[in-house]
């Protein structure tokens, strides 16, 4: 260790040997659909660690990459030996000669994204001519050229035509209800996906690759039927976009076969007792209703860990749930060990992952929190280290 590396006892786990399970499963269930992977590692892989996660992936084979921004491509450029890096969110103004210049691949959402891009690049060079996707709104109204919009779907194909260092390599779309099978939804988006790759067609545009769907559509077996299907008849290469998936999340993770990779820790830094009546934390919102022992953890919503946990959540500590007793604060929260006599300063706690047989999920708090697994993961703070094992 480094002088600089922290020492508050508060730190994320994450082994190597999770993620490439999980990865495992979801390729060979894209390879038995002849399709391919892109591991989305957006928002700092899920907050696991972008970088880490790019390199342990790209040991196991995986070809393809996905984040948000340029500004997430960018710092993992260095770490890129062939495989290929998808910006899903497209171009910011003001990026495309840097985008142009990395060989990055943009999804492209717009006429006016492609018409910055061609601006920026030269109609003849000597480089390889820059590819790019084409994201087709079909449900999601977030991004992309609508799917109805004949006239810009045909616009794009033409301005594209005219640039000869410009080459669509890819069409995409993005499901609203992947993981709810009852929803109509998706086979809805299938059929306008479909209409749009026949409209581009129509104008001399057939992509190499198109790609939609993300976790759920890689278990869906109707969905990736029909997306088979779709790329069999625009002969096309299909790609599929897990990302919460390779994190062990999502509906029947468990089921699946996945398992939760990113596991949250601390350590008892001080214990005391309190009298009966007494107030725990900011506001008293807890009251301790017999004598009590009161153990305090280097963790708090600057960190991530919510606030809505209050005397909510649990922490796993010595075999035992412990609840929290009163308000998170900033940087330190209180858990109630009355009844885990052998709790001493030093003990790791366990505020998301698994201690013997019991577990606490991302789910489990994002119940507590009213919100998703996925915001519980990105949520980890930037304060909090990320320990790859
Ligand atoms: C985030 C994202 C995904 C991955 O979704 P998961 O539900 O995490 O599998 C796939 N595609 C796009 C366009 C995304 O933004």
């Amino acid at each position: 260790m480094t002088t600089s590396s922290p020492t508050r006892p508060t730190w994320a786990e994450i082994p190597r040997s999770a993620l490439r399970a999980n990865y495992g499963i979801l390729r060979r269930r894209a390879e038995r659909a002849g399709a391919e992977v892109v591991a989305i590692i957006k928002a700092n892989a899920y907050g696991h660690g972008a970088a880490e996660a790019l390199a342990t992936l790209a040991a196991d084979g995986c070809g393809w990459f996905a984040v948000t921004s340029l500004d997430e491509a960018r710092v993992l450029a260095p770490q890129l030996a062939g495989q290929r890096m998808l910006v899903l969110s497209g171009l910011f103004i003001g990026e495309a000669a840097e985008v142009v210049e990395t060989g990055f691949t943009p999804v492209l959402g717009s006429l006016q994204q492609l018409g910055w891009l061609s601006a920026t690049t030269p109609q003849s060079r000597d480089k390889t001519p820059l590819l790019l996707h084409l994201e087709i709104d079909t449900g999601m109204a977030r991004q992309g050229i609508p799917w109805d919009d004949s006239r810009a779907l045909a616009a794009f194909a033409e301005r594209l035509a005219e640039h000869p260092q410009l080459r669509l390599e890819g069409v995409m779309t993005h499901f609203a209800s992947p993981e709810d099978t009852h929803s109509p939804q998706t086979g809805q988006q299938i059929n306008r996906f479909r209409a749009a790759l026949a409209t581009l067609q129509q104008h001399g545009c057939v992509p190499p690759l198109i790609h939609a769907g993300n976790s759920a559509s890689l278990f869906e077996a109707d969905q990736l039927a029909a997306l088979c299907n779709i790329a069999q008849q625009s002969g096309s290469r299909l790609l599929l976009r897990p990302g919460i998936a390779l994190y062990g999340y999502g509906p029947h993770a468990t089921e699946r076969g996945l398992q939760p990779v990113l596991s949250w820790k601390t350590r008892i830094t001080a214990l005391r007792t309190i009298a009966e009546g007494e107030g725990v934390s900011y506001n008293a919102t807890f009251r301790a209703t017999r004598t009590t022992r009161i153990a305090l953890l280097p963790v708090g919503y600057a960190d991530g860990y919510n606030r809505l946990l209050s005397n909510r959540g649990e922490v796993l500590v010595r075999g035992e749930r412990a609840p929290i007793a009163g308000r998170v604060t900033m940087d330190q929260t209180m858990i109630d060990v009355t009844n885990i006599a052998v709790a001493a300063i030093g003990d790791e706690v366990v505020l998301l992952g698994q201690l013997g047989s019991d577990r606490i999920t991302a789910d489990d708090l994002a119940a507590h929190t009213g919100t998703i697994a996925y915001e519980v993961l990105c949520g980890v703070g930037a304060r909090v280290p990320r320990v790859w094992v």
